[in-house]
């Protein structure tokens, strides 16, 4: 599954307002495997001292004891290696079970709350921007991704060269012929590539374009880009498309830092004139929250370091940093949130805005800012 709809699908388990229970796990060391079962026992020990936990009712406690049941007969029968470490949402009351293998190291975590805990995720699905990288010469082409620590080929041709008949000693016309054959060959090819990158894409939204190939065969491809996808091109490789995905990603790997902090610097340049110039920005938490409550929110933008404990509104959504016991809109009873930022993004992701976690400093948009659809 692609990372937007993994968070777009984890987004919307919906529990009817029966509790969710989130574990993040690290098993990147066998130790760490080991430890896994104590660790979510340790975990669940001390979420059991909270006031939070003591108040719930006894049909919330037992579905929450069963999710934690749930998750320590995993840990115990199907853990394995391959994970560097796994997210488990799950609802017993909700009959929710989800299982999500990671390849990057996550801190190991339990929340119980009424939705999914996606800020880990999330977070590091910004740390880990996916991207695509195209390989393409005149007879071949490959599509990778590279999204959440995983590098996975999402597609790969062959274009079958007409035979170069030249060398049976075909002269004048027919070479020119032949020529052109192979033209409208690899002219047709670069097209199937760009319709496939299109398709893919949509779908996946990447960050960013790495091409790399033959040099002739990256310039001729790069030509044919839509304005769109040519902005997102970083880099351009020269390299060998049958070279084995490990050789390519090795050559790839230094810039792929420097991107993300270029990538950053680009988005947060973009909020600054889209703020002061056409005014379909907005900062801080209130003009934020309302913008996301208006549907008008095209990208969320949360500093890294932002952590705040809130409350919000399961009737209206209304979110706030203050202590607010009742909504302000509709007067129902507000609930303690956590990790505010958390409760930001499901918000935006429920009217389908993206959420970036930036690393870099956020200047005057720290700690929450937002880009618009559309101007204020
Ligand atoms: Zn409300």
């Amino acid at each position: 599954m692609d990372s937007l709809s993994l968070i777009q699908s984890l987004q919307s388990l919906k529990s009817n307002g029966h509790l969710i229970t989130t574990a993040y796990l690290d098993l990147s060391t066998p130790q760490k495997m080991r430890n896994a079962e104590t660790i979510i026992n340790n975990l669940y020990r001390y979420k059991k001292e909270k006031t939070f936990f003591k108040n719930l009712l006894e049909i919330e406690l037992q579905s929450v004891e069963k999710d934690i049941e749930g998750i320590v007969k995993y840990i115990r029968n199907q853990i394995s290696m391959k994970h560097r470490s796994l997210l488990i949402v799950s609802s017993s009351e909700a009959y929710i079970w989800q299982v999500i293998s990671l390849g990057m190291e996550m801190e190991n975590m339990l929340v119980i709350q009424d939705r999914a805990y996606l800020r880990p995720l999330l977070q590091a699905m910004s740390e880990q921007r996916n991207y695509a990288i195209v390989l393409v010469d005149q007879g071949k082409a490959k599509i990778i991704e590279k999204r959440l620590g995983h590098a996975v080929e999402l597609w790969s041709t062959m274009n079958l060269l007409p035979e170069n008949r030249n060398e049976a000693g075909y002269r004048g016309n027919e070479e020119r012929k032949n020529q052109r054959k192979v033209e409208e060959s690899v002219s047709r090819h670069y097209k199937m590539v760009l319709s496939q990158l299109l398709d893919l894409h949509k779908k996946n939204r990447f960050n960013w374009l790495i091409l790399g190939g033959i040099k002739e065969a990256v310039a001729e491809f790069r030509n044919l880009l839509t304005a769109e996808l040519s902005g997102l091109v970083f880099d351009e490789y020269q390299i060998d498309p049958n070279d084995a995905l490990d050789k390519v990603l090795d050559r790839m790997s230094d810039s792929e830092e420097t991107h993300r902090i270029i990538w950053e610097k680009q988005l947060l340049r973009r909020m600054e004139d889209e703020f002061h110039k056409s005014h379909k920005a907005v900062l801080g938490m209130k003009h934020t929250e309302e913008a996301l409550t208006n549907g008008q929110v095209e990208t969320l933008l949360l500093s890294e370091n932002f952590h705040r404990k809130g409350w919000y509104c399961t009737w209206c959504g209304y979110m706030t940093m203050d202590d607010e016991s009742n909504c302000p809109n509709c007067q129902h009873e507000m609930t303690r949130s956590v990790d505010i930022s958390d409760d930001l993004a499901h918000s935006a992701l429920d009217i389908g805005a993206r959420v970036e976690y930036i690393a870099a400093n956020m200047g005057d948009f720290s700690p929450v800012a937002a880009l618009l659809r559309y101007s204020k």
